[in-house]
């Protein structure tokens, strides 16, 4: 698969940016993850810039601040199954 160079695999992904690091928050060494900065149902890829280092215990905060901001500058959906289209068709109002 050549498709995509930057598409390595998650575990090596994540193996990279939590190798030696410290959680982007806390600065906890103990249990990190690979944090996606834009998540992925926003349009986030797995690339090492996407990603920060972040423990567990911060992560489920981080990941709600993430979402929240992605959904503020997510203005253009890209795919068709994640875009919320306000299809409200005037209804005719009989004149009788
Ligand atoms: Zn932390």
């Amino acid at each position: 698969m050549q498709c995509f160079p930057e598409n390595r695999s998650w575990r090596a992904l994540s193996a990279t940016v939590t190798a030696g690091a410290e959680c982007a928050h806390c600065g906890s060494r103990d249990d990190l993850v690979a944090h996606h900065r834009i998540p992925r149902r926003y349009g986030g890829l797995d690339v090492l810039s996407n990603l920060e280092p972040v423990c567990r215990s911060c992560h489920p905060r981080v990941e709600q601040e993430s979402i929240a901001h992605a959904k503020l500058v997510w203005e253009r959906p890209e795919r068709p199954e994640t875009a919320w289209i306000p299809r409200r068709r005037p209804r005719m109002i009989p004149p009788y």
